[in-house]
């Protein structure tokens, strides 16, 4: 089987694990700021929190923001349930802004309607999180003029978009958004095995979430309610976690993102392939740059034109498994899961997100993919889509 995504390791990667295990420090040393520092340079933001997944840094996002029990969090139905599950964790209410159906991204025009009403009603979200589906960048311009406008705070779930960019930007250096989360796990463009990351320019809310990253300990005389009791001394302020990342996961990081530019030219010389193998085919390839983004192709996502097409899209996806071609579907409307149905969600909520899943079949696109398993795939799919 074909898989949709897979990571690549180099010897220079295995090198800097390895140089790690023969370190002083599996955990809590400095390979962790170290990557902290590479990742604020390459992405131009000023501070940044390495944690153990981008769930971890979306939860802590959240707390720094302040989000609670009474508070909304807004975001898309078309991502993983971590960008909506964070919001539970904080005890606070979730709801979904319906897609664009040519980008599965936040609709604007729909953010903008639902804020109207949730005006008038008294319930406009605390915070919203926008998803970069694929790594697409949202309309963050348009994003920002409304947290201004209607006074919410943005975390941009940036899993996807490692290397992407917006209007010239690197996505990361939040110049739209109070917080950009990024995720290091294997299938993603850059990989710590398991790992993610929380970007900021505020320096608050960049030392609320180190302190929540790591019990809500504090080590700062300054912070502590009394002078230290000793050099041992520290003080639990508050209740947090324990989200580090490893010594070993910051080393793999760090040198996956010195080859971030080669993954992300291999990336897009792959979609340029499939763009140009399926334009006379009955699907629709995905918008992976406009006029604003460049997208770091993290999902080769093609809809099915259905009603110029033979068969289903169940049949097509199946077929295509059967054939070896590892497809997957991203995603299920995050409404539709019996967690969230059981919060009074019901079917049609967000139609376009539905039409869209409906409709989306993401094809494999990783650095490691071969001419001829490309080449493969696109059979398949001229096979099966005609
Ligand atoms: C992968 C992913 C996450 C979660 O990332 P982890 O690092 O696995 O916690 C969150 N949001 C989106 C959109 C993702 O694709």
């Amino acid at each position: 089987m074909i898989p949709y995504g897979r990571q690549d390791i180099d010897q220079q990667d295995i090198d800097a694990v390895v140089a790690t295990l023969r370190s002083d420090w599996l955990t809590q040393g400095p390979a962790v700021p170290r990557f902290e520092t590479l990742l604020c340079e390459r992405f131009r933001s000023r501070h940044a929190v390495a944690v153990s997944s981008a769930t971890a840094a979306l939860h802590l996002s959240c707390l720094a923001l302040g989000l609670a029990p009474g508070d909304y969090l807004w975001t898309s139905p078309i991502s993983f349930v971590a960008s909506a599950n964070c919001a539970r964790y904080c005890g606070a209410e979730v709801d979904f802004v319906d897609v664009e159906p040519s980008t599965g991204n936040l609709c604007i025009a729909a953010l903008q309607t639902k804020l109207e009403t949730a005006e008038r009603e008294g319930r406009l979200p605390k915070v919203v999180v926008p998803v970069h589906l694929g790594g697409l960048s949202c309309d963050m311009t348009a994003i920002k003029a409304l947290a201004d406008q209607y006074d919410f705070s943005v975390i941009e779930d940036a899993s996807h978009a490692v290397g992407s960019e917006h209007l010239g930007d690197p996505v990361g250096n939040c110049r739209h958004s109070d917080i950009t989360v990024f995720s290091f796990h294997p299938v993603k463009i850059i990989t710590t095995g398991e790992g993610g990351v929380a970007l900021t320019n505020d320096k608050t809310l960049a030392s609320r979430m180190s302190r929540l990253r790591e019990h809500g300990i504090t080590r700062e005389p300054a912070e502590m309610t009394h002078s230290p009791d000793g050099d041992w001394y520290y003080q639990q302020l508050e209740l947090g976690f324990n989200y580090r990342m490893t010594d070993i996961q910051a080393a793999l990081g760090a040198s996956q993102l010195q080859r971030l530019e080669h993954f992300l030219s291999r990336r897009r010389e792959l979609a340029e392939f499939y763009d140009d193998y399926l334009k006379d085919i009955p699907v629709h390839c995905p918008v992976w740059r406009n006029d604003v983004s460049l997208s770091s192709l993290h999902l080769y996502a093609i809809r099915l034109q259905l009603d110029r097409i033979a068969t289903t899209h169940t049949d097509a996806f199946t077929a295509l498994r059967s054939r070896g071609i590892g497809v997957g579907l991203h995603y299920i409307p995050i409404y539709l899961q019996p967690y969230y149905r059981a919060l009074g969600f019901e079917s049609r909520h967000c139609p376009n997100a539905e039409v869209y899943y409906g409709e989306a079949i993401t094809l494999p696109l990783f650095p490691l993919l071969t001419a001829s398993q490309q080449k493969e795939v696109v059979r398949e799919i001229c096979d099966i889509a005609k």
